[in-house]
């Protein structure tokens, strides 16, 4: 690959928003999905990552805020359901399909969390940091708060899909969104620039699946849709097992002198086809380019 390729596919790693699948920008459609995972708990999904939603009497809690476009629509469908404030609004993490919404619904909001890392990475991915509106709390391991009825937890497991993804579990209900710690069979973004760790995002993934059980009812950041983007446990093993296999594919091809540019050309992981899509058929080679960096890093 000559210098000026490299160059443009170096800029594609890094700056996502400029070549953004539709899926990860904001709707101009607005039929969302307003799903319910039980009476008074659910996700709004448009476009970009997955929203969590729980409205009773005495609580109105949302997470993420995918673009502001998609925040005012979903206000408009949850003030049908609430007139109550947004008590607690939370960011799984810091990307933009996740918090771009944070300035229609934070000045909504009474309380508003996220970990120290995703206000850090929002900030310096944006182009103006002043201006990005962020969660006026952060914290670094674990966030507790009851509500009427219900328990909250807000926890960081590492370093995984960026370094400040967190959980977010409702205990009573058992509903737990897991932000993009997993892409349920949809090619993922792997943000190396925000520490994102492949191999530290497999062991995230097994302890999250030992510290819930079969009735946990899991909201993802994405997913395709013959899975959707709510689901058990099951699919916390297999984001294990696709990311396994990123690793072991491009650690064969490494031991076979294969380049990174060579391994970019693989646009689907042997037994992992169905983590495709042909509007962003570069997200399979840039997850590579990834794995390529962080094997021949720990092994330098
Ligand atoms: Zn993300």
């Amino acid at each position: 690959m000559n210098r000026r390729s490299f160059l443009k596919n170096s800029a594609a790693v890094t700056a996502l928003s400029c070549l953004a699948p539709s899926f990860l920008k904001a709707a101009e459609k607005s039929s969302f999905e307003w799903k319910r995972l039980g009476d008074d708990i659910g996700y709004f999904k448009l476009s970009g990552g997955t929203m969590g939603w729980m409205i009773t009497a005495d609580a109105f809690v949302v997470i993420d805020s995918q673009f502001p476009k998609n925040a005012t629509q979903f206000l408009s469908k949850a003030r049908k359901e609430t007139s109550r404030k947004i008590d607690f609004l939370i960011n799984t993490h810091h990307h933009g399909d996740h918090t771009k919404g944070n300035k229609i619904l934070i000045p909504e909001s009474v309380n508003s969390i996220a970990h120290e890392k995703c206000v850090l990475w929002q900030r310096k991915a944006s182009k103006k940091p002043e201006a990005e509106v962020v969660a006026a709390a952060t914290f670094s391991d674990e966030w507790r708060q009851d509500i009427p009825g219900e328990k909250m937890t807000a926890k960081y497991y590492g370093e995984a899909h960026t370094s400040g993804d967190i959980v977010i579990h409702f205990q009573n209900r058992n509903v737990a969104h897991v932000g993009d710690l997993v892409f349920n069979h949809h090619p993922p973004y792997i943000d190396r620039g925000a520490g994102a760790n492949i191999s530290k995002w497999i062991q995230v993934l097994e302890k999250l699946h030992s510290e819930f059980n079969d009735e946990t009812e899991f909201i993802f950041g994405h997913g395709l849709p013959h899975v959707g983007v709510a689901g058990k446990r099951v699919r916390l093993l297999e984001m294990r097992d696709f990311l396994s296999g990123i690793l072991d594919f491009t650690s064969k091809e490494i031991k076979a002198g294969a380049s990174i540019d060579e391994v970019k050309q693989t646009l689907k992981v042997p037994g992992f086809e169905d983590y495709f899509m042909d509007s962003w058929s570069t997200a399979i080679p840039n997850a590579l380019a990834v794995a390529y960096q962080e094997l021949t890093e720990a092994n330098s």
